[in-house]
């Protein structure tokens, strides 16, 4: 379980969260929406420990994490990745795959040599990338859904509890992206995960989330199971949300 609690945080003097709480329980998928600017990915940064609040604490099973992300342990970081709409930007140009998704597993694990390519073969097989095809190709090689999936076998290299997708589906067009939020709940039956899954979209809340987090204007306006969510009554900042969905 992930809790963020009364985490106050922004840049500078701009204040983005206001005392913000929710929790994310194991195996199960949450989806924070909120127009952009509502502080979705600042959330996300205070958990991974890159931005720290100003007040407020985050735990990872009842246990405070460091809010600086350089002050938690290996085992810390390992069990909390995260996974980005811009999955071009996230993956270095001139590393071939077996680098790019060996590195993680070297880094928590300590895998090398055999047993290393051996887990870089298994993580391609299951992301559906042939692993003989793959695993020598540089970025540029792939496609844009390819490379989402990259960015998915690099967090999994990790065997993390919990997974944030920030927009993960955002740039890619639908029957790609379905093939990803297909992926992505497949893995978390296998592994037991549990998400974070920033998204504008709607339609893929209906389709993904457990529970839902609706945010405005760096505040939490609504939380609660997905069915309540699609149920009158509502913030009515909410309603306007729903009122958007076909
Ligand atoms: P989107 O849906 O567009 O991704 P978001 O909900 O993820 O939006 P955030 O990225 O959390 O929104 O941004 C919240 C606010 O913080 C915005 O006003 C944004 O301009 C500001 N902000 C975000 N990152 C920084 C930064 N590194 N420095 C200063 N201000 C920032
Ligand atoms: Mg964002």
């Amino acid at each position: 379980v992930v809790s963020v609690r009364h985490v106050t945080a922004g840049y500078g003097t701009l204040n983005v969260l206001e005392d913000v709480s929710f929790d994310i329980h194991a195996k199960r998928t949450v989806a924070v929406v909120g127009e952009s600017g509502s502080g979705k990915s600042t959330a996300a940064r205070v958990i991974t420990g890159l931005l720290p609040p100003r007040a407020g604490e985050v735990l990872f099973n009842g246990t405070p994490l460091p809010l600086d992300y350089r002050k938690r342990t290996k085992d810390q970081l390992r069990q909390a990745q995260m996974i980005y709409q811009m999955a071009d930007t996230a993956l270095n140009p001139k590393q071939k795959l077996r680098e790019l998704i060996g590195r993680p597993a070297q880094m928590y694990l300590g895998l090398q040599g055999r047993a290393l390519e051996e887990r870089v073969r298994n993580l391609l097989s299951l992301i559906e990338l042939e692993p003989d095809d793959y695993i020598d190709r540089l970025p540029s090689e792939l496609s844009g859904g390819q490379k989402q999936r990259i960015g998915i076998a690099r967090a999994l290299a990790a065997e993390p509890q919990f997974i944030i997708c920030d927009e993960v589906t955002s740039a890619l067009d639908q029957l790609v992206a379905e093939g990803i939020l297909k992926l992505l709940d497949k893995l978390q039956t296998e592994f037991d995960l549990a998400y974070m899954f920033i998204t504008h979209d709607l339609a893929t809340v209906k389709a993904i989330a457990d529970e839902v987090v609706v945010m405005r204007q760096g505040v939490v306006v609504e939380q609660g199971p997905k069915q309540e969510m699609f149920q009158p009554p509502h913030d009515p900042y909410t309603e306007l949300l729903l009122s958007s969905v076909p």
